[in-house]
């Protein structure tokens, strides 16, 4: 079967990697795609803005399954314009993945669904954003209600930081992500991420993972896409799980079934893990980015067999998902100046040498510049190694950090630190 995956990222190299292992394949095609991408599959130039030309690719190159990696195509309704045309997708439609696209949305579905959650109110104007600050305790968060990359959420301990978000979002910072604001309550715990494929019907759990958001070692400096991830999150339990499966993901796919807008693809919940059990932050409606490399270094199963059923609405059919016990840790080197504006170029060596010791190095912001690899983006390559312990994945991943050379790069290095200190406690 010809598969086409669309996404240029970390996220879609590790994809790349694991289709490109199943005897179901014939050619993979990716659009952007990457140099690392390109080592599994043919890169080919397509613009996923450009939905009819998607659907003209796929009838030209007898596409069996488009796979959609991140959040925008999904969010602008791609994978509906090319079921309509008879082609499996794996990611929902543009309906269901309002899931991510709204977080005013997601907490409507969980007020009718009964999803624990935070307390939340949606406001549409900076003066009713300020007297809504009256309901709320401080500190209290404020989301821009769209797609921000990340950079939507403010947690404000003070009114006056309140008050300054409110009126920065509402501003038009954030343009029409910012257009309505969710204010929320604060909840405090542990965060972990749980992922779960489902067709609309069927849930299968796809494994936990822990990410690292803020730029420095510590968890300081700003925010970012994500510097490193392991799996599991063992702080997950399997008690845990089963409780966010039955008062969380059950409750949110039988509702958008019912509603006339069923969910097909991985489901990715942000949890916080309170006092009072776990709660959801919010929903990503695809693999997260580092998190889809952890996971699929302990995926051990077809992953082709495994999308085509959640696209086909065969997810019943399949058994549980081949997840090995061993823990997966990736580390995200990232070009100077990132989360800000990184430096561009710069050159990387030693890839080779760090898979020589049995990691692997997904590639994200990377360019091929005359067959020399280098830097091309802000988050460029995810060094990943698994481990029977967090501390050995971790020793493993370090050590495939250090052979690189990437004079222009950094990377934190303390990722997987929670989970270290409780493995040594
Ligand atoms: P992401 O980049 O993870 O997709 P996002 O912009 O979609 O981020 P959220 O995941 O909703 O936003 O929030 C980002 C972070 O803000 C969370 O990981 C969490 O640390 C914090 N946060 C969000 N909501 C709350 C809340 N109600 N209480 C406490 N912390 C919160």
């Amino acid at each position: 079967m010809n598969i086409l995956l669309l996404g240029g990222g970390g996220r879609e190299h590790a994809l790349a990697w694991k289709l490109a292992q199943s005897p179901a394949l014939s050619t993979l095609y990716a659009a952007p795609g990457n140099p690392g991408i390109a080592q599994h599959a043919t890169l080919v130039d397509l613009d996923a803005t450009d939905h009819r030309a998607v659907v003209d690719f796929c009838l030209r190159h007898s596409i069996g399954l488009v796979v959609i990696g991140p959040e925008a195509p999904l969010v602008d309704g791609l994978a509906d314009n090319l079921r309509v045309k008879g082609y499996p997708v794996f990611g929902p439609g543009k309906k269901a993945a309002q899931l991510e696209g709204s977080k005013g949305f997601t907490k409507d579905l969980c007020k009718r669904a009964g999803i624990p959650t935070a307390a939340y109110e949606r406001v549409t104007s900076k003066d009713g954003a300020i007297a809504a600050l009256d309901d709320f305790a401080l500190p209290v968060v404020i989301k821009a209600d769209g797609l921000a990359a990340g950079k939507g959420v403010i947690i404000a301990e003070t009114r006056e930081q309140a008050v300054e978000a409110i009126e920065d979002m509402f501003s038009g910072a954030f343009g029409s992500a910012g257009a309505e604001v969710v204010l929320e309550e604060y909840m405090t715990g542990e965060e972990a991420s749980f992922f779960a494929l489902t067709d609309g019907s069927a849930i299968l759990p796809f494994g936990s993972a822990q990410d690292h958001k803020r730029v420095g070692d510590g968890d300081t400096g700003p925010n970012t896409g994500g510097m490193g991830a392991y799996s599991p999150a063992r702080v997950l339990t399997p008690e845990l799980e089963a409780e966010v499966i039955e008062k969380i993901v059950r409750p949110t796919v039988d509702t958008l079934a019912a509603e006339g807008t069923p969910y097909s693809g991985v489901l990715y919940a942000g949890l916080m893990l309170t006092a009072e059990g776990p709660k959801l932050i919010e929903y990503n409606a695809r693999f997260g980015d580092p998190e889809c490399q952890v996971l699929m270094m302990r995926f051990d199963g077809d992953l082709v067999a495994l999308l085509l059923a959640v696209a086909e609405g065969r997810l019943a059919e399949q058994g549980p998902v081949q997840l090995a016990d061993r823990t997966a840790l990736t580390i995200v080197m990232a070009a100077n100046g990132y989360p800000g504006t990184p430096e561009k170029g710069g050159a990387i060596s030693g890839i080779d040498a760090a898979e020589a010791g049995g990691a692997r190095v997904f590639h994200a912001g990377t360019a091929d510049k005359d067959g020399a690899i280098v830097a091309n983006g802000g988050r460029v390559l995810n060094v990943t190694a698994t481990g029977e312990t967090v501390k050995a994945a971790q020793e493993a991943a370090y050590r495939a950090v250090d052979a690189i050379g990437f004079p222009t790069g950094f990377c934190r290095r303390d990722i997987g630190w929670r989970e270290v200190a409780r493995e040594e406690a």
